[in-house]
This record gives C-alpha cells, structure tokens and sequence, in this order.
C-alpha cells in the first residue's frame, strides 16, 4: 500500500497526473484491485514511458526494478520489442503474409506469460490490443485480473507465435481460428486451447488453461455438504434413470459430473461419455469428443453408444431435441445417464425439457436427481475481517440467530492481490424427485410451483447451502448475494 501510495505521490509532484486524476485510479482501484500504475495507465492519464522515466530518473537501479515489479515486465522487454519487431519487418516482405516468428524473445515471453498464469492459478489468459497497448489478464477465481501491460508494437509479434504454438494458420488474420497445445512446465503438462479473434487494432487472443492435476475431484472437495453427498450416493447407486447438472457456463458442472462418475467407475461397468471438449482424462472410462465437421455430434455419439452395451453415459449438454430424446430414450432402457443444462436453477430444468419438445411423461419417468449450482468466491483466509451481524440484517436474510453470530467480509492483502478472495467453492441445491413432483410435472407445472413443491418436502435452495458457507465463515454474504442474484 505505501509503495503504491508513493508511486501517486510522485506522478502529482512531477506535474504527470493531478489529484482529481489520481483519486479516480484509486477509486477504480477499490473495484478492480488492479495496481495504480497500471489503472492511471490504462485511464490513459499517464503513458507507460512517463512512468519509466519517472520511476528510473528519481533513484536509479532501484526505482527502475520498482517499476517492471509494478507492471509485472520481463527485465529485458524493451530488448524483445525490439528485436521482435526488427523481426517481423524482415520477416514480413508482403502483406497478409504474416511473419516466421521463431523468435527467442517473443517465444520467452509468450512462455512467462503463461508460466506466470499457472503460478497464479488462472484458468483463461487473455491478450489483445488495449488503448495504446497489449493488455494481458489472466482470469483468477471467475474474475479478470490485471496481468502487463505491454508496448504495442509486441502484439503481431505474440499473436503469430500463439498461433505457431496452436498450429493454426499465422498467415489468416481476418477471421477467427481454434488451435490448442501442450504446455510442458516443471512435470507438469498443461493442455491449453487457444483461440484468436480479429477485433480492432489486432486479434485478441483467449488460452484456456487446462490443468489436469490441478482437478480436485471428490464432491467434498468441491464443497458438497456431507448430508447431500448421501442424497447424491442414492441417486448414483440407481441402475438407470436420468442424473442432471445444472447451471450457467463456468459453474463447475463437469467437475461435478467427473466426481459422480469416479464415484460409480469400476471396471464392473461400461462407462462411455460423449463431450465437447473433453477438459479431464478419468481412467477406465471411454471419452469420446464431439468432431461436428466429421459428423460425431451429440446426437450421433449419443447413438453410436448405446451400441457399444453401456452401463453408464455421460451426454456432455443436452442441446436439441434430437440429443435429449435419445438421452431420455437411453435412461428408459436401462441405462444411468448423466448430463448437463444451462438453467438457472434445479425446478426449471423440467420446464426446459418441455420447452425442448419432451413429452412431460417421459420427464416424470426418467428424470431422478437435478442439482444445481455456481462457483463462488472463498474469503481470503489472511485478510478476511471478521463482523457481527445486526438483528436487523440477520432478519433480513433470512438467518435464524443461535448464539453468538459472526460473519466475514472481504478485506483484500498481498496475497490475495487485494481482492479479498483466493479459491472457490460451489453452492448448489439438489432437487430429487418425488411422487408429487412428477404428478406436477405430468401436467405441465411451471418452474416456481415445481420449486415451491420441492422445498416443502424438504429441498434447500441454493442461497440456503450459500449463506450455511457465510456462517461457517467461509464465504462472504456479498458474494453469495450476487451469485445467487439476492436482494436484500
Ligand atoms: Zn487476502
């Protein structure tokens, strides 16, 4: 904080910034957690060389380190510009022919890049063209956050050597492209997939960032409360029916699904999956990829499989009627089978597959156990504050007072990079279903009457499950809120 503190301090006294501007970058702050260098930067009040050039004239050697340790910069970035782009020109003798980038510095950067996202623990790193600049964000826990911001002239130079990693045609710069590699750091091999996208000013580019050993299967790991990993076991011992996963995109529903399916994996059962993308090698069971262009859809797995005498099938996303029909037909058969929605939560999955084109019977006699959830942030466990909520608050939210009541907010430390938060954990309901549920399903109930039935026989709502993780101090009541879209 004092160091950064400092950095303000020395814009306003050389006459760079002015104190309104810089009471703006520390609002902004406040929000993004972003460093001050970078937000007075990327406001576009001070420029990148500016800062150098203060930073290195006020105390030499040492305010210079200060400065690429603020921006996070390679030492020898203005070398890699340089060369790089001296690079491209010779490289590059004729338009929309993009350059040979076998280039060392390039190559050494693009590797910190991504080195510096797995230390961070991202799962996406994005890059691409920024006022003046090439940003870099890696995204942590759900969130973007600040990475470097690098000289402009660098981006060609990285978007061909990404594509060069991905495989992809460096000399097509117009339209959108997919690739992917493996990434060998320390013995770890990181499948990345990336995929570049021409906006203005250069291709943006996204890696996602697939880290197998860093998949934490185990529903308690993933945050499932013991009394309804035994509601789940039940669901899972069934010999067929229909298992569903809900949520929006990034809510963890394929963890989840992973570690329902290495509950059941044996090699007594015949475990196919049928996915796009496969994020997880699991031992034992037969994954197979969506391929659109070769004609293996969903659909088309889907059919294949039930060829192949299965015991259990995971349908990566229900996204047709074609694919439900033959999801629903396969659990009608005798077959368990697992799949996912992209519903909000647990009761209006069953309108959905209505809405698909579903007869209501054949959802009531197929369709077992719905659970629904989102990834929420875990309190930094360095920084969080501790508070005791007010009658009137606890009231407001719903929370029955037993004792003495202590809740946690964010507070934000170096560790954290300020944000207050590190790590995830899911909050989720499990709806199963019940005879007078499927009656309502029978004749066609909307999603409230259904969820309205399912919590009078005993079904928790997701913000329940969430604000038992504000007790336990865990979480924070702002970050179950806005997950779970509450008002208070
Ligand atoms: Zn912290």
């Amino acid at each position: 904080m004092q160091h950064r503190k400092r950095i303000g301090e020395r814009l306003i006294e050389a006459g760079l910034i002015t104190e309104e501007q810089l009471r703006i970058a520390l609002e902004e702050q406040k929000k993004t957690g972003e460093l001050i260098g970078a937000i007075l930067f990327s406001l576009g009040f001070v420029s990148q060389k500016d800062l150098f050039t203060l930073l290195s004239m006020s105390r030499g050697g040492e305010q210079r380190k200060e400065a690429v340790e603020e921006f996070d910069l390679p030492k020898d970035m203005e070398a890699i510009v340089k060369q790089s782009t001296a690079a491209l020109r010779i490289a590059e003798p004729e338009p929309g022919k993009a350059a040979d980038v076998s280039l060392a510095p390039v190559v050494r950067l693009i590797d910190r890049v991504i080195v510096t996202g797995i230390k961070k623990g991202a799962t996406d790193i994005h890059i691409g063209p920024d006022t003046g600049g090439t940003r870099v964000r890696y995204r942590i826990d759900g969130l973007l956050q600040h990475g470097m911001y690098l000289p402009k002239d660098i981006l060609p130079a990285i978007v061909s050597r990404v594509k060069i990693m991905g495989n992809m045609n460096i000399a097509e710069n117009r339209i959108p492209q997919d690739g992917g590699t493996i990434f060998v750091w320390e013995d770890k091999n990181l499948d990345i997939r990336i995929s570049t996208f021409p906006v203005i000013a250069g291709e943006n580019i996204v890696m996602r960032m697939l880290d197998k050993s860093q998949l934490l299967l185990g529903l308690e790991n993933l945050g499932f409360l013991r009394e309804d990993i035994e509601i789940l076991n039940n669901s899972l011992s069934m010999p067929y029916g229909m298992i569903l996963v809900t949520g929006p995109t990034g809510s963890g529903k394929t963890t989840t699904l992973y570690s329902a399916l290495s509950i059941i994996n044996s090699v007594y059962k015949n475990i196919f999956t049928v996915e796009d993308p496969i994020e997880y090698h699991l031992p034992l069971i037969r994954q197979s990829q969506v391929n659109v262009k070769a004609g293996l859809t969903f659909a088309a797995g889907l059919r294949s499989i039930l060829r192949q005498d299965p015991d259990v099938i995971l349908v990566g996303e229900m996204r047709d009627l074609e694919t439900a029909e033959l999801a629903i037909r396969a659990s009608l058969t005798g077959h368990l089978v697992f799949s996912t929605l992209h519903t909000n939560n647990a009761a209006s999955s069953l309108p959905r597959l209505m809405d698909m084109g579903i007869e209501p019977f054949l959802i009531a006699s197929t369709v077992d156990t719905i659970v629904s959830q989102r990834l929420i942030r875990l309190l930094c466990s360095s920084c969080k504050e501790p508070y005791s909520p007010t009658p009137e608050l606890t009231e407001r939210i719903g929370c029955e007072r037993t004792g003495d009541l202590v809740f946690f907010r964010a507070k934000g430390c170096q560790e954290c990079s300020d944000t207050g938060y590190r790590g995830r954990t899911v909050i989720y309901e499990i709806m199963k279903m019940s005879e007078s549920l499927r009656k309502l399903v029978l004749v066609r109930s909307g999603s409230d009457v259904l969820a309205d039935n399912a919590r009078k026989i005993g079904m928790k709502s997701m913000y329940d499950n969430g604000l038992k993780k504000v007790i336990s101090g865990i979480t924070s009541l702002e970050e179950v809120a806005s997950s779970t879209r509450t008002v208070f």
